[in-house]
């Protein structure tokens, strides 16, 4: 239990009459990189809103770091949760330069905090963008400044929700590797959400399948493209060959 970053038992969601999750349970690693796949539509993204605490379920527990955040007696808000999270659509602040969106997650203005923001924006890559805002950056450097807002305050888990769909292939590529890596060396903990089929293969060292409101199938990446996987996640993944697994992705 203590070695879970994030669990997630009996969590079902309902839109008018659609049931979207319907007895969902999850759970992650402390220190993974985990991967939450499945075709569109098929709940990914509601089941990360909930575990943000953005989006309430209609039943279930969600725990992080052993702490019920959600559940019969517990609900804790998405703000004082721990979670980073960085979604397709990043959210960042127009107005904003790249270093003041850091300064402003991390409380800014102490020596100590000033490094950790100067850290930052060097792993990352934008010390030399630093003044630059939104608009005045490419899409890789958003990605990577929405990447670092998201660690900079050394999130317990941080949840990805297809960050790199707007991006053409070999970017999202190359950004994809450089995000695990930053995942890796903060320590922290991440899911990964993508309908991308190669993409959470290559990445992540666990997936989950989800699939009409359930998880379907949970195990390494190459579990996904076994003939003993279940139909729905056989055809989803037809086509695609066994080497992707775990290859490093060059370039
Ligand atoms: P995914 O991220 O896997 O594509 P979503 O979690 O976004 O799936 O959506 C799952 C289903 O729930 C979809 O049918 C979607 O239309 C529906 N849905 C999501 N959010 C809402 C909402 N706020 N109100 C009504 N239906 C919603
Ligand atoms: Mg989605």
């Amino acid at each position: 239990m203590g070695d879970l970053a994030l669990r997630l038992s009996g969590i079902s969601k309902r839109y008018a009459r659609r049931q979207v999750l319907d007895d969902v349970g999850l759970s992650i690693d402390r220190g993974s990189f985990s991967g939450l796949l499945g075709p569109s539509g098929s709940g990914k993204t509601t089941l990360l809103r909930i575990a943000a605490g953005l989006e309430d379920p209609d039943a279930g527990t969600v725990t992080l770091d052993g702490q019920v955040v959600w559940g019969p007696a517990s609900s804790i808000p998405p703000e004082r949760r721990g979670v980073g999270m960085v979604f397709q659509d990043l959210a960042l602040w127009p107005h904003m330069t790249a270093r003041q969106h850091l300064e402003f997650v991390t409380g800014g203005r102490t020596s100590e905090r000033r490094r950790n923001v100067e850290e930052w924006l060097e792993r990352v890559r934008l010390l030399d963008r630093a003044e630059a805002r939104p608009g005045e950056l490419s899409g890789g450097e958003r990605q990577r400044l929405a990447i670092a807002r998201a660690l900079a305050p050394a999130p317990r888990l941080l949840l990805l929700d297809e960050p790199f769909k707007s991006l053409d292939e070999p970017l999202a590529t190359v950004l994809a590797r450089e995000v695990r890596e930053l995942v890796r060396r903060a320590g922290a903990t991440a899911l990964l959400v993508s309908h991308a089929r190669a993409e959470a293969l290559a990445l992540c060292e666990r997936v989950a399948f989800l699939h009409g409101g359930r998880v379907l199938l949970e195990g390494s990446p190459g579990s996904m493209l076994e003939d003993t996987a279940p139909e729905a996640v056989r055809s989803f993944y037809r086509g695609l060959t066994a080497p992707i697994v775990g290859r490093e992705v060059s370039k």
